[in-house]
């Protein structure tokens, strides 16, 4: 994301372009990846039922120093990416699609990544393929593509010691990812699961051969993985579609979502606690996502040129959001378990 936001930089050429406006619930490397870039975020409110950008809001925003708008697309459901494309054109500025955690999804046929002028994929833990670290980005014929062709030409390739102790991290990763498992890798601290943390010293580095190997691998089995990621939070929706207590998410029209996990919101936030911590008794490895809206990570706020506006949609996701597994480890009861967990802790 930095690079590509450094490439759009050069192709804007105008000094007093220096925003990117993002999702006011999203994933801390995002604000990060601007900081890093020499840029500040700008917020934009979300809509806590697709949990994705509003247009509505996006429309309303202070565009006047604005270089991009950057998407979420979290957990693998496609935002309104054509009505978020549409603001963009119409309002000159670059669209980056993030697809971090999307890789599969589509929007009316079309792939999620591929909106605006460049998108990207992370190959981080716990997105849709995993090479420990990094990631592509994706973009075709636009002035951006021959730009982002030269910021990466000088980025140096990372080390093969590093990124063969990736790959033994990854091992050890996917041999834990059986649910009941969950827990004690949860604490294997170099793995860094279920931590959200706001950096910006991360290496930049081209992704190296050994990495590749494994992503290309992966990348073959990919309707597969996502298949059976639809397929479990098919049985997730089913299962807790009419439970009290809690929501389901909304899917953008025409939307296929690929669920890297299965995010659902427990309407009253004191619940959640009380309900993760009886799905982990369960062997059951739900998590909260990110803890807070960005508005309310200081880190962010001190980079904002102006204090954020209210922001009730991501503060709202932020108190409410859980989410399920959905990977393919997941037993075939899952679904009727998390149902009996959730009817205990959700009743009265
Ligand atoms: C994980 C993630 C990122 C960052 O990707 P890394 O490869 O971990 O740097 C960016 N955006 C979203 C929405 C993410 O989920």
């Amino acid at each position: 994301m930095t690079l590509t936001l450094h490439a759009m930089r050069q192709v804007a050429n105008d000094p007093q372009r220096d925003e990117v406006l993002i999702p006011a619930y999203t994933c801390y490397s995002v604000p990060a990846s601007i900081e890093r870039a020499g840029l500040r975020p700008r917020l934009c409110d979300i809509d806590p039922e697709t949990l994705g950008i509003d247009p509505q809001a996006l429309d309303r925003c202070d565009f006047s120093r604005v270089l991009a708008v950057v998407t979420a697309n979290l957990y693998g459901l496609p935002n309104e990416l054509t009505a978020i494309e549409d603001i963009a054109r119409r309002r000159g500025v670059f669209l980056l699609d993030d697809a971090a955690q999307a890789l599969g999804a589509r929007l009316s046929g079309r792939a999620v990544g591929t909106f605006g002028d460049a998108g990207l994929y992370s190959f981080d833990k716990g997105k849709i393929i995993s090479t420990m670290q990094g990631g592509v980005i994706l973009s075709r014929g636009s002035a951006v593509e021959t730009a982002l062709d030269a910021v990466l030409r000088s980025v140096e390739p990372g080390s093969r010691s590093t990124s063969f102790l990736d790959i033994a991290k990854l091992a050890a990763y996917a041999l834990c990812l059986r649910p009941t498992l969950y827990g004690r890798i949860r604490r294997l601290p170099f793995l860094g699961l279920g931590q959200t943390v706001y950096e910006t010293r991360f290496p930049l580095h081209r992704l190296g051969g050994p990495q590749m190997g494994v992503a290309a691998v992966l990348a073959r089995r990919i309707d597969e993985l996502n298949d059976q990621r639809r397929r479990n939070a098919a049985r997730l929706a089913e299962s807790l579609e009419d439970a009290p207590g809690l929501k389901l998410p909304r899917l953008a029209s025409g939307a296929e979502a690929v669920y890297a996990r299965f995010p659902i919101r427990i309407t009253h936030p004191e619940q959640r606690e009380r309900t993760l911590a009886a799905l982990d008794r369960a062997g059951i490895g739900a998590s909260a996502s990110y803890p807070r809206a960005l508005a309310d990570v200081p880190e962010v706020a001190a980079q904002l040129r102006s204090p954020a506006d209210h922001m009730p949609g991501a503060r709202l996701l932020a108190s409410q959001i859980m989410t399920l597994p959905t990977h393919g480890y997941c037993p075939d009861d899952l679904a009727a378990r998390v149902r009996k967990v959730l009817e205990q802790t959700l009743s009265g």
